[in-house]
């Protein structure tokens, strides 16, 4: 059961086919276009979304807003120095702004930087630096049907050949995503990461998490490998392993905006810190408001205790084995924040060429109010090359929505799989020149 009680609630939209038809079209068939007040259950994104608590909600009443050193830098400061173990602490405003602070300091044209999958705002931020993005994950990773412990491993074999190409001077650092959110959300191994962060150190090259869901991966490592520390002490074993992070507090900092970086290095520490200036804030409060550091230090409490994680994992866990008992295909083992449609294998009948994952996202829509978000053809296909999965993914908030809401989602995907084959694919009427899946225009194809 929920390991809380709901002392605030905010009344869900129900819309009529009509409604959801005609807004479906108005969005062209893209459910990036639309608008919020009719979603009846949004699971777009785990990202930002998750329910605060009273606790945090308290803090938030009594932030410190001054410009210098504010009470809550010091007490975010600290929460994050005993979990990480890294000495220096670099307030962001979110994820991505960690990453552009790093890799602005450390890439420069031409390096490699490997990673088990770089998000994308990861990879975008590299290649923005001039760099070169390499995914070294294991290749289990790319098999939906691979029922693997820990598929978000890294394969060293794969970090070998980076090194054997270009050599120590053009490997600035190697990042570790966990869990790895663009894999399925899969966990990494603490002998994996021991393995990485060996390899990093017998080559004297930085190793930084991308740590966005460490609790979650630590609480996976706890379970899968019967690990008898708390979920706080395989946390601090991840994180001794390496060099610093960088984290988006809007996933497991169980916060709607925030991030940082932690790290040990003082050299490294002064030029971000330069940089946070110029382009973020003053570095006691990094483009964030001080109430905001209080939510977030109070979540990474939260987000380690171990009724939490249990609940959290285990409610992901249930909605994928309810959808996979129902005759559903979904991509297995389930991760951490999400579960993943396979749309290739839903609608067989559709051509990739049509778009099937992102028909099954609109007919999630226009039969349940349920937002997804296709993660194929619409998100990745480039010059002619088709990416290899077709997914819908189901991302789940945090603390937000209870299992009746997750039963009614599973509902409906059961009566869309009964009448798949009256299912159609979309054709493009327009498109970006890059990440074209936000914006994107289709329209159904006739029977
Ligand atoms: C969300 C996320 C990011 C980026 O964080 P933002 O807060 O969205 O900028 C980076 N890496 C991973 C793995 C993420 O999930």
């Amino acid at each position: 059961m929920e390991p809380f009680k709901i002392k605030s609630v905010e009344a869900i939209p129900f819309t009529t086919r009509e409604e959801r038809e005609a807004a479906l079209e108005e969005a062209g068939y893209n459910v990036f276009g639309l608008p919020a007040r009719l979603i009846t259950i949004d699971l777009l994104t785990d990202s930002g979304t998750s329910a605060m608590s009273d606790q945090q909600w308290a803090a938030l009443m009594t932030g410190d807003e001054s410009y210098a050193g504010s009470r809550d830098y010091f007490t975010f400061e600290k929460t994050i120095q005993r979990i990480t173990g890294y000495r220096h602490v670099i307030p962001t405003h979110q994820g991505r702004m960690a990453e552009n602070l790093l890799f602005t300091v450390l890439v420069n044209d031409g390096d490699r930087v490997p990673n088990n999958i770089h998000f994308d705002t990861t990879r975008a931020n590299v290649e923005h630096n001039g760099g070169v993005a390499v995914n070294c994950v294991i290749d289990e990773a790319y098999d939906p049907a691979a029922d693997v412990e820990f598929k978000g491993n890294m394969d060293l074999a794969k970090l070998d050949a980076v090194y054997a190409d270009v050599g120590r001077e053009r490997i600035p650092l190697v990042m570790l995503t966990i869990t790895n959110n663009s894999g399925g959300g899969q966990p990494v191994s603490l002998e994996n990461a021991r393995q990485v962060s060996a390899w990093c150190r017998e080559h004297h090259i930085p190793f930084i998490y991308d740590a966005c869901r460490f609790a979650e991966n630590a609480y996976f490592n706890k379970v899968r490998s019967g690990l008898e520390h708390s979920v706080a002490e395989i946390s601090r074993r991840f994180f001794e392993l390496a060099d610093g992070c960088t984290m988006s507090a809007k996933k497991d900092g169980l916060v709607n905006i925030g991030g940082f970086l932690a790290l040990n290095h003082d050299d490294l520490t002064t030029k971000l810190t330069n940089m946070l200036i110029l382009i973020e804030g003053f570095p006691t409060y990094g483009g964030l408001a001080g109430r905001d550091l209080a939510a977030i230090a109070r979540g990474l409490d939260e987000v380690l205790d171990e009724r939490y994680l249990e609940h959290r994992i285990g409610q992901v866990q249930a909605f994928g084995e309810a959808l996979r008992s129902a005759g559903i295909p979904i991509v297995v083992p389930v991760g951490g924040h999400a579960v993943y449609l396979d749309a290739r294998r839903f609608l067989s009948h559709i051509p990739q060429e049509e778009f099937p994952a992102q028909a099954l996202t609109c007919a999630l829509y226009a039969e349940g109010g349920i937002r997804g978000v296709e993660i194929g053809g619409l998100m990745f296909a480039a010059d002619g090359n088709w990416p290899e999965l077709e997914l819908v993914r189901l991302a789940v908030p945090r603390r937000v929505y209870t299992k009746s809401h997750l039963d009614y989602v599973v509902d409906v995907c059961r009566r869309l799989h009964a009448e798949r084959d009256r299912l159609r694919g979309l054709r493009l009427t327009y498109e970006a020149p890059v990440l074209r899946h936000f914006t994107a225009r289709l329209e159904p194809i006739a029977a």
